[in-house]
């Protein structure tokens, strides 16, 4: 089998609002054979960024466009074809943009797989632990306490036993932190587990001394609340924290994860659309496997990566949760034929070969830019 087409799709609603919500544009990639099995992968980054990082002519040896790196090889070498984009990126790439760019591709080589091999992805990761992940529905904090209250009561209402709240206004004074947080717990109520999801909005002291204000309302986990580079704070929150710290959503390279592990985090949250895909987001997994801590996916875009998600979550030991993005966006919701619903809580493993899922492609024509 050989590689003879590599397409990335650039797709984008009509209105892109400025607010932290990663479901308003994204950039599918499709991977063609001469045995007609097409490959589906996503790409969760600046879409006209990594498009090009795919699409770019060579430059010189080291400075090639991924597409290039892979066209006319048999895609199911996945990890020497990872290695033929990491190496052929190393001028611009070793990380961000480019690493993202290489997660669509790599997605993309294991549902061929998969499919060539009639198998689900999991079992191609080593086989599955679980047959389904219990779901936190992953919204953004709403303007007012009110409102965040009010959409807590919906989402329980909706079966969920797990949700994280977001961004939004948090980190804009200490009463409307304290008040979005107590109205979100008392929204969901005791028994419904509360991730916290700050967004980068504090600094080291300030995040501290949250953290211990927040553990009157018994977060599951503060996520983020730290600029990415500042490590040695993660570090001193890590230590001192009454709760459990979350983070790993801007990174995209396993040196990166390594250093939030030796930090001391509780979770680290790879997204299989960021670090190179299924096979570098399986090597961080199991890093936290090995040092006894939690790996949750970061996810928030369409069907493709959670499919992803779950594949990767299935193969590791002890994942558990799952982080389900419950925006109303039609690329969240209507992008793959697939609608991957929750049932008492839980979503299931797709079953079927490759990641299982198909794209609609009347949504795909509807929103595409390029
Ligand atoms: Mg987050």
């Amino acid at each position: 089998m050989k590689i003879t087409n590599v397409e990335a799709i650039w797709l984008q609603l009509p209105t892109v609002d400025e607010r932290a919500d990663g479901t308003q544009d994204t950039l599918v990639v499709k991977v063609y054979t001469d045995e007609g099995i097409v490959g589906i992968g996503e790409v969760d980054s600046s879409p006209m960024a990594a498009k090009a990082i795919i699409e770019a002519p060579m430059s010189h040896r080291i400075a090639r466009g991924l597409r290039m790196c892979v066209i006319g090889e048999n895609p199911l070498d996945i990890m020497r074809l990872w290695e033929s984009m990491y190496q052929g990126s190393i001028f611009f790439g070793r990380g961000g943009a480019a690493q993202q760019a290489i997660s669509g591709i790599d997605i993309a080589l294991w549902d061929i797989a998969g499919k060539a091999m009639g198998q689900p992805v999991y079992r191609l990761l080593g086989g599955g632990f679980r047959d389904r992940l219990r779901a936190y529905a992953s919204i953004l904090f709403q303007e007012t306490p009110e409102e965040t209250y009010n959409l807590a009561r919906h989402l329980v209402e909706q079966g969920f036993t797990a949700v994280k709240f977001g961004w939004g206004p948090l980190g804009t004074s200490e009463a409307m932190d304290l008040a979005q947080v107590r109205m979100a717990r008392q929204g969901l109520g005791a028994n419904v587990d509360l991730m916290i999801d700050a967004g980068i909005c504090y600094d080291t002291v300030t995040a501290l001394k949250r953290a211990h204000q927040f553990a009157e309302y018994d977060p599951f986990w503060l996520e983020e609340p730290l600029h990415p580079d500042n490590i040695e704070g993660y570090a001193r929150l890590a230590a001192a924290s009454p709760i459990r710290i979350a983070a790993g959503e801007q990174e995209t390279t396993l040196a990166g994860f390594q250093a939030l592990l030796d930090a001391g985090l509780a979770v680290i949250q790879p997204d299989v659309a960021r670090v190179g895909g299924l096979s570098q987001a399986i090597q961080i997994g199991r890093m936290a496997v090995q040092r006894h801590r939690l790996c949750v996916n970061h996810s928030y875009k369409t069907g493709i990566s959670i499919a992803a998600s779950l594949h990767l979550l299935a193969a590791l030991p002890n994942a558990t949760l799952l982080e389900y993005c419950v925006e109303q966006s039609p690329l969240r919701q209507m992008l793959t034929r697939e609608t991957f619903p929750v049932v008492d809580g839980y979503v299931a493993v797709p079953q079927e070969p490759g990641l299982g899922v198909t794209l609609d492609e009347d949504v795909i024509a509807r929103y595409r830019v390029a």
